[in-house]
């Protein structure tokens, strides 16, 4: 969401505060919509910095009921019945104990408050993402059971350099916690890019392998060209790569940062033709 709003031209600021006005919901519409149009069975909210205390930075934490009340809904009146809601929980921002002073229990709290608001506005799942550190998972995860009791709760990490997440944390120990956690799903998101997502699922995979998982790199590293951010890899890149990330034992896959509504199309049709090979 945040790359798509840059490349439309949306002035930098948190993507949120798109929510709670008319334009920026005809905005928020449009953009859901062209992912849906392009093939996207499950679509994201527009709420990865709508945790409470990520909000705080913008003056906004006081409104994070509502931006994520209304992120839901709006996503869910671009989708319809048919596509699935899954309300985007991404960091605080904030680093947790003993590194930074974030304690697990403030930390569930907040997201337990977006996870309420989310369930609220209609999504289908949360989807809790671009994590680094384990205990802001398990407090996100837990947060989420607690104000979202009926819905299914995902988590992805963003695997790096070396594919370890910024705090170090290795895929294969991201997948052992995840799976005594119970997460209905996990993966890889974000990150590097495409060869990291697919040794991380390829990792987790190897301990896990009941468990669905879910591989949604970036579209490569961006770099700057003329003062605009440009994702590298192409929507052919990503269909090649949807492929390879089920190879390696992905059951969802998809695209973050730098993806654009045909590199959507470009693995919804990879995976067309999979189905019809059988
Ligand atoms: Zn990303």
């Amino acid at each position: 969401m945040g790359t798509r709003l840059a490349e439309l031209g949306i002035p930098p600021g948190p993507p949120e505060r798109l929510v709670l006005d008319p334009d920026g919901q005809t905005t928020l519409r449009a953009v859901h919509r062209g992912y849906v149009e392009a093939g996207a069975e499950l679509i994201l909210t527009d709420t990865f910095g709508g945790n409470p205390i990520r909000l705080e930075a913008h003056g906004l934490a006081e409104r994070a009921d509502e931006i994520n009340r209304r992120a839901a809904e709006i996503a869910r009146e671009a989708a319809g019945p048919e596509i699935l809601v899954a309300g985007s929980m991404g960091p605080t921002g904030a680093l947790m104990e003993p590194l930074g002073s974030l304690t697990p229990v403030t930390a569930a709290a907040a997201f337990e408050r977006q996870a309420a608001a989310l369930a609220a506005g209609g999504v289908d799942v949360l989807w809790i993402e671009t994590m680094s550190d384990l205990e802001e998972v398990r407090a996100a995860v837990e947060g989420a059971r607690r104000g979202a009791p009926g819905l299914p709760v995902v988590a992805t990490l963003s695997f790096g350099a070396r594919v370890a997440t910024v705090m170090g944390v290795r895929p294969e120990q991201a997948a052992r916690v995840l799976l005594e956690l119970g997460v209905a799903a996990a993966g890889a998101n974000c990150g590097t890019g495409t060869p990291e997502a697919e040794a991380a699922i390829e990792a987790m995979h190897r301990v896990a392998p009941d468990l669905p998982l879910i591989g949604k790199p970036n579209a490569g590293v961006p770099r700057l060209e003329g003062g605009t951010t440009v994702y590298p890899e192409t929507p052919e890149d990503l269909g090649h790569a949807a492929g390879r990330m089920l190879d390696a034992g992905a059951r969802i896959v998809g695209v973050c940062c730098g993806g654009s509504p045909a590199h959507v199309r470009a693995i919804a049709d990879a995976l067309a033709a999979r189905t019809d090979e059988g």
